[in-house]
This record gives C-alpha cells, structure tokens and sequence, in this order.
C-alpha cells in the first residue's frame, strides 16, 4: 500500500492559483470530501486501519482525475479535487456523481468491512473571479451545510452560489434535451396465455454519467417543474414513433405505449402531437398506446375526459397505468375512455405470499373482464407468479423475468431470436 500523503494545505492552494491563472475564462470546480466517521474505524479497527481507510479514498480519487496536482490532502480526514476547467457548470454534478459513487462501493481492509461516511462540498468559480482562498472558504461553507443536512453529502453554499444540487440536475436536463441525448428503452408486453410477445413499453432512460441512470421519475418531474413536459413527451413520442418505423423495415411488426405526464392530459397540444407524429412517421394509429396513471384519470374525470375520448376515437389506445394506486370508483368504468388496464407492480411483487394481493389481483381481473378491457400485469419477477397471473385469467405481463428494459437493437434481437426460423 502506497504512502499516506501528508497534509499539505499551501500546496494545494498553489495548485489551484495556478489553474485559475491558466484558465482566466472558464469554469473552475472544488470538491471537498470529508470522510466524517473516520475516528470510528480508528477507534474500532485501529489508527492503521484509518490511514489505510484514507489511502483508498485518496487512491479512488486519483483514480478518476485527469490532470496532475488535482488531488489532495488538505486535512486530517480532508481532500480536495480541483476540476480546473468546467465545459458547463452542470458537469460538476457528474464529478460528483462518480466520486460518490466510487466511495460507496464496499471496502474492506484487514479483512473488515468498513463503513465510509462522507460529505462533499462544492465550490463553483464561474469566469474564475474568485481567488484561491475565496474558492476554498466556499468549499468549506458548502461542506458545513453537507454536514448538517438531514440529506446526505451534496450541499452548496446559496448565499455564495445560485445553483445547487436541483439547479444543477435541472441545467443538465435543459441541455440534454436541447441535444435529444435520452434514450428510450423497451420492455416487452409478453402474452401470458401464448408466450408471444408484440407490443413493448417504452421507458425513458438519461444515462448522466457512464452506466450511472437518473430516474425517469425524476426526469419526468424537472420537465414538469421547468415548463418541459410538452417538449419532453414530443422526443418520446416522435423517438418511440420512428423505431416502430425502422422495426417494420426490418421486418419487425410492434406495437408501443409511451407514457404520458399527467399535467400533459388536458392539454390540446397532445392530441396535435400524437396525430402529427403518426402521420411523420407514417405509422398506424393503432399501434400507439398513451399510457396514464390512474391518479391522474382520476384527476381528469372532472374535465370530462374530452382529450382522452378524442385520442381514442382518433383510434390510438389509452391504457390506465399504476391500476389499484389512485381508488378509482368502479362506477367510472362506464365512461372511462380506456383499452387496457395495467395493475400495478406493487400487487404482483409479492402476489405469491400475500393472499390481500391475490384477492386484489383476481378483483382487478374480473373488473377488466367485465368492462372488456385488455389486462397487463407488470412487475413480475418469477416464473411461479408469471403462472399465477396466467391461470388467474391475466391477459398480459411485464417483468424482468421475462425481460428487462433493453435498448433498441436488444429488443430488436430478442424478438428475433424468438421468432420461428
Ligand atoms: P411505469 O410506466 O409503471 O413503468 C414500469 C416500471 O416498472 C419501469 O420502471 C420498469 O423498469 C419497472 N419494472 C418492469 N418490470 C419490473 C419488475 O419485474 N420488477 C420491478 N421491480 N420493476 C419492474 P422505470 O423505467 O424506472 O420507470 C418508472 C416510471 O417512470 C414509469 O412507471 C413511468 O411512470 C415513468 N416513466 C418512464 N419513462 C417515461 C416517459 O418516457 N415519460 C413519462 N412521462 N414517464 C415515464
Ligand atoms: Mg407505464
Ligand atoms: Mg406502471
């Protein structure tokens, strides 16, 4: 194991005047990272075992730093990262990101697990117009707000800087949508009763760092906050729309449900987009499913349904997403513009060991059956509740049991290798 590095606070400082010299325009960031609980592994494992604790934080930040005298130790339990050129503010997030995400992984020393605890603190030196010093009592500021949050390690300091965390993710997304750089990946909608699979469900995917995923959840909120909905659902529809498209010419014959924000139902603007992208593409309208959570049906009810009606008399279909969460009164179901039902994962998950799911389960059956509306169970796991949902009557599934989520050339592959030669 290498050496220690000693402490060395004037080194650094030099370090990063010289970075802020070089670089008299752009966007300089400093990342301090305290291992707090660091007195616990010396109390519990030994002083040797610290050092050693420190040495790997030390070497797993070096690790990821491109540029030399980027990295150090400027405190007992201290280091700083200095990212000397910025190409966006935002990209501080994803330094962030990695170095928590690195410090996370599992570590054991002399054969003992240790707990690492750590807070991070940002710096942001836009135009570079702080000095060294300035940038580093920002540093600690914004570390001292980490330390007495209740949520976890990434603060900043608001008084010095506008942007924190949200901020940040929320620049990020504006800029990645601007550049179309999501994904979209497909789940399959399998055919409990033959097997057959021929419809998918596309579902957002924004990779921020590599193989690192913001939830679509979370995506999908920062739209709706930022006024980006309407933009966001037109890349989904229109990507979605177009891969049915490039399926076909390979010979492929699918349909797909996107899912729709609920603040997106009542709104003219969706009916103009799903109609101007079927026509784009050239795709039948009755390969399209618009996925809506019951919650937000519900929310719609007082609306009176007008936009949904019209989509599903245009004649795509509309499915009711996360069945059984938003307590729809059955009486709904008379005027409830709808093809398919989908129960929500939260039923299924443990359908095999909880008999009130079942009993929910074999409701939402026969609710489905009786308003003749196509059933789609999704979160299944094994193949005893893919059985279970089957003799139950279930039309549909979704699972990662039968599949995960795949990229579209994945999805392309599975159904390829499925098909009869
Ligand atoms: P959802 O529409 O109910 O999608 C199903 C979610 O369940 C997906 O999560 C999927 O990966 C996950 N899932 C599928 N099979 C299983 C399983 O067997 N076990 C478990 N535990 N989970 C399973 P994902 O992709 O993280 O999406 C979460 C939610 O984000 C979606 O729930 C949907 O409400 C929303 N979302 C995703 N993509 C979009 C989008 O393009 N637009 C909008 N507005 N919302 C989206
Ligand atoms: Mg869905
Ligand atoms: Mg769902």
């Amino acid at each position: 194991m290498n050496q220690l590095p000693s402490i060395d606070r004037q080194v650094f400082l030099d370090s990063l005047t010289q970075y802020l010299n070089a670089n008299d325009q752009g966007t300089l960031g400093l990342l301090l990272i305290d291992v707090v609980n660091l007195y616990k592994t010396n109390h519990s494992y030994g002083y040797n075992c610290g050092d050693q604790t420190l040495q790997h934080c030390f070497t797993q930040l070096q690790s990821i730093s491109r540029l030399p005298d980027t990295v150090f130790r400027i405190g007992d339990h201290l280091f700083a990262f200095i990212l000397p050129e910025l190409n966006s503010p935002a990209f501080i997030a994803l330094a962030f990101n990695k170095i928590s995400s690195l410090l996370q992984q599992d570590l054991i020393i002399d054969e003992q697990p240790i707990d690492l605890d750590f807070r991070i603190g940002i710096a942001l030196n836009e135009a570079t117009e702080f000095t060294a010093e300035k940038t580093l009592l920002i540093a600690e500021a914004s570390l001292k707000q980490a330390k007495t949050s209740q949520h976890g390690s990434f603060s900043l300091d608001q008084t010095e800087s506008e942007i924190n965390k949200t901020q940040l993710l929320e620049k990020l997304f504006a800029e990645r949508l601007k550049a179309n750089d999501f994904m979209l990946y497909y789940q399959p909608k399998v055919n409990l009763q033959t097997g057959e699979i021929d419809s998918a469900e596309a579902l957002l995917r924004w990779e921020i760092a590599e193989q690192k995923f913001v939830s679509p959840q979370v995506a999908v909120e920062i739209a709706e906050k930022t006024g980006q909905s309407l933009a966001l659902t037109k890349w989904v529809i229109h990507t979605a729309i177009r891969q049915l498209k490039d399926w076909e010419k390979q010979g492929l014959q699918v349909s797909v449900s996107v899912n729709i924000p609920a603040n997106l139902i009542q709104d003219p603007e969706l009916f103009t987009l799903v109609q101007d992208s079927l026509a784009i593409w050239g795709v039948h309208r009755s390969r399209l499913t618009l996925e809506i959570t019951e919650s937000a049906i519900i929310e719609d009810i007082k609306a009176g349904f007008d936009n949904l009606q019209k989509l599903k008399q245009f004649g795509v279909d509309i499915s009711i997403d996360d069945f059984g969460t938003g307590y729809s009164s059955l009486s709904y179901f008379k005027q409830i513009p709808a093809n398919e039902l989908k129960i929500d994962k939260s039923f299924v998950l443990n359908l095999l060991n909880d008999t009130q799911d079942q009993e929910i389960v074999k409701i939402i059956i026969e609710i489905a059956q009786l308003f003749e509306l196509k059933l789609v169970a999704e979160g299944i796991e094994n193949q005893q509740t893919y059985d279970c949902l089957k003799n139950l009557g279930c039309d549909y599934g979704q699972g990662f049991h039968m599949s995960r989520p795949l990229p579209a050339e994945k999805f392309y592959q599975l159904l390829q290798s499925k098909s009869p030669a």
